[in-house]
């Protein structure tokens, strides 16, 4: 059996280059006779992996020298604690609520201090993204939070909101390296790796470094502080070294493609054949509305449950994996990630219309 095309939302697709090159070096590493999975942290070995994986991702993202690049565990999730522990000095915090996961981190920083909702697309099961630009931002906020790219619901801020001079903190866990981002707009921008870069277990969390400081809410548990993780170049502890080695990868080989404008025109033309194949269809509709669409994952429906079901299993046995919608939203959602070649789009789309054509 060979590889599918693999649409899940993440863990998801990587780039088959990555995955052979760390075949081939699996059981000897560049001669040292072991697997990086079986490498001290503190060797010379891993010490070389982990600064080449930030400074090819510092040159990617043209991450300017005030801001700090931190490899951590505990995923995005573990951010929505971390976030409001580090950064309420005010205790204040506003979200923007725009799916599920902005809605959990909302929830979360909750327990940490005053939090207000000064946006939400709730009202439309999370559509659309909400007018930003005149936001009732709290005087004393500590920060404005958002996810960038809705994962669930298939939608993307194209514009960041205006946060009235507030610290912008955001989740880009599913459009990481999709596109370039302009650095110096955010004081936070973190995600997990697992949708658009490399395994479970890494998230990457870029952080100016004013935000780092020692002056945390109490109890915050040292791992959580970022002080401890940027004083100690993110191996205070054990760091997630393979996950991290198979980042390092995957900049390398974002590099090589030509760097995030090439990725982005890439991502423009893949996400242009299915949402153009949607917008002319008599049996699929997309759910988001079209200026909000994000490029990343496209969520669409028959409109009818039966007819969804009977195109998921069909398209599984032609090779097209995890097309189920997330069991809120029901219908089907394409991840069309950095890895997944225009070519598996292409193919979709002509399944798509056999499907349609057969089942009208
Ligand atoms: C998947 C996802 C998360 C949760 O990530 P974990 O690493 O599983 O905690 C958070 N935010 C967004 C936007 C996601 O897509």
């Amino acid at each position: 059996m060979g590889r599918v095309y693999n649409f899940s939302a993440g863990p998801a697709v990587l780039p088959e280059e990555v995955l052979k090159e760390a075949a081939e070096e699996m059981l000897d590493y560049k001669g040292t006779g072991m697997s990086v999975m079986e490498m001290s942290h503190r060797s010379k070995a891993y010490d070389t992996i982990i600064k080449e994986a930030e400074q090819d991702l510092r040159d990617l993202m043209n991450i300017p020298d005030n801001y700090k690049v931190l490899f951590l565990q505990g995923g995005a999730s573990q951010q929505f604690a971390a976030i409001p522990m580090n950064l309420m000095k005010n205790k204040v915090a506003d979200y923007i609520i725009t799916g599920q996961w902005a809605k959990k981190a909302y929830q979360e920083a909750q327990k940490y201090g005053k939090v207000n909702a000064v946006a939400s697309s709730e009202d439309e099961t999370f559509s659309y993204i909400p007018d930003c630009s005149d936001l009732p931002i709290s005087e004393d906020a500590d920060y404005v939070y958002i996810c960038e790219n809705n994962t669930i619901y298939g939608t993307k801020f194209k514009t960041l909101p205006n946060t009235k001079g507030k610290t912008l903190v955001s989740d880009v866990s599913s459009c990481f390296l999709s596109e370039p981002v302009d650095v110096t707009k955010y004081g936070i921008i973190y995600g997990g790796v697992q949708k658009n870069i490399g395994p479970a277990g890494v998230v990457i969390v870029i952080i100016r470094e004013d935000l780092i400081s020692d002056d945390v809410l109490e109890g915050t548990p040292t791992m959580l502080k970022y002080k401890t993780q940027a004083d100690n170049d993110s191996l205070y502890n054990t760091p997630p070294c393979y996950g991290i080695y198979i980042c390092g990868k995957v900049f390398k080989w974002l590099k090589k493609m030509g760097g995030l404008e090439v990725m982005k025109q890439k991502n423009e033309e893949k996400a242009k054949v299915l949402y153009d194949f949607l917008d002319q269809s008599k049996m699929f509709k997309g759910t988001v509305r079209k200026e909000d669409r994000s490029l990343m994952n496209v969520p669409f429906v028959t409109g009818d449950k039966d007819l969804d079901a009977k195109f998921v299993a069909e398209a599984k046995e032609a090779g097209f994996e995890n097309l189920k919608g997330h069991r809120t939203v029901g219908g089907m959602r394409a991840s069309i990630y950095n890895a997944m070649p225009k070519e598996g789009v292409e193919k979709l789309v002509a399944f798509m219309k056999e499907f349609e054509n057969k089942n009208a």
